[in-house]
């Protein structure tokens, strides 16, 4: 097949490099274009981007103009890591003028028409795009992924609520730097010091986890009943996002019960040949110590839940931590698995 010509908006990001760095050699996607502020248009993505991952970027994007942000883009497909107030403006041009765009932003995944997708949690919301046709006119359209906190929250929270039926939960987050864009935080913030505060993700976990546990019915979207209570904090952690959850179900599970559905756990079938998924996207450790970002967060190339301690809660009935990679799974990946999703469905015309 002749590979979907795609742009990165964002392309000198955080999450925009990681976009670069997981697009290279991918089976079905090519980047033609890197899109980014007025400030780096016109520069080489060499020159633009201070580029903080592993390794370099690809020999063959460094001389590569950046462009501004437009609906003139050289690419069928769209991934979009703007900050949120940019894309709410230019996520819908863009799906007006024909472009599929794959959003890591939170502009839209409120709306009732605009799926936000874990392919192995929720993948069958990607039929949302279809009233969203009907309703907005729109020749694309616009599909989004999570908040990184509230993926690394979900992904083991699925099949928990599939097997016993969740009722209400507690998630406190101990999240990475890298979570807060480039150039974010300082060293002087940050060295020796927690702070319990990160402006709107509460909200985020507790509102977008209803919508990826929620369903269907006819033409709408029904969140899930659960009661649900977050708290976030920054640490001095690079990349990886650690979520400690204690859980109440209606149908109380044994640790051994919940350790062996979490580990059994695939999915919906649509989300299983995507060429980015994981075997399993969960990873359970038993070790007393884990999981940990540093030693957890790259495990299956950054795109598992890797879950442990589950253990008795005194005051709910189980506790569990996860580790997510914020930019990988909670951000670039989780958006390519869905653009993965989107052309396996035959959404993509
Ligand atoms: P970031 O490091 O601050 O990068 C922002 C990018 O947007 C840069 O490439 C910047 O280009 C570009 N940009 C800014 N204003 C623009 C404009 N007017 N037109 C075109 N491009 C513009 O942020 P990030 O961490 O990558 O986050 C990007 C998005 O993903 C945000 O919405 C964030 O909430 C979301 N997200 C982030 C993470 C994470 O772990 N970091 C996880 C999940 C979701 P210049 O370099 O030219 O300024």
């Amino acid at each position: 097949m002749n590979k979907i010509p795609v742009a990165i908006l964002g392309a000198t990001g955080i999450v925009g490099q990681r976009f670069v760095q997981l697009l290279q050699n991918h089976p079905w996607f090519e980047i033609t274009a890197l899109v980014a502020s007025d400030r780096s248009a016109g520069l080489t993505y060499r020159e633009a981007c201070n580029w903080v991952l592993e390794g370099d970027p690809p020999d063959v994007l460094l001389d590569k103009i950046v462009q501004p942000l437009s609906t003139n883009l050289p690419a069928q497909l769209v991934f979009s890591a703007l900050p949120s107030p940019i894309a709410r403006e230019a996520e819908p041009l863009l799906a007006g003028a024909g472009y599929a765009v794959c959003s890591n932003t939170s502009a839209f995944r409120q709306d009732p028409d605009v799926p936000v997708i874990i392919p192995e949690v929720n993948g069958d919301h990607i039929k949302m795009v279809e009233w969203q046709a009907a309703r907005r006119g729109w020749k694309g359209l616009i599909v989004t992924s999570p908040n990184c906190t509230t993926t690394g929250t979900v992904m083991p929270l699925k099949p928990l609520d599939e097997a016993f039926t969740i009722t209400r939960f507690f998630a406190t987050s101990i999240q990475a730097v890298s979570g807060a864009g480039y150039p974010g935080l300082t060293f002087i913030d940050m060295t020796d010091n927690v702070i319990p505060y990160i402006k709107g993700e509460e909200e985020k976990i507790e509102t977008e986890s209803l919508l990826l546990l929620g369903w269907l019915t006819d033409q709408k979207r029904i969140p899930a009943n659960i009661k649900i209570s977050a708290q976030a904090n920054r640490v001095a952690v690079q990349h990886g996002h650690t979520v400690c959850l204690s859980i109440e179900f209606e149908n109380k599970p044994s640790v051994e019960a919940a350790v062996e559905v979490l580990r059994n756990y695939r999915g919906p079938e649509i989300s299983w040949d995507l060429p980015s998924a994981p075997p399993k996207p969960i990873i359970v450790r038993t070790e007393p110590d884990r999981p940990q970002p540093r030693r957890d967060r790259d495990t299956q190339n950054g795109m598992v839940a890797t879950v442990g301690r589950v253990r008795p809660c005194p005051i709910f009935d189980l506790k569990l931590v996860s580790v997510i990679h914020n930019a990988v799974r909670g951000a670039a990946g989780g958006s390519i698995l869905n653009a993965e999703l989107l052309v396996s469905g035959g959404y993509l015309s």
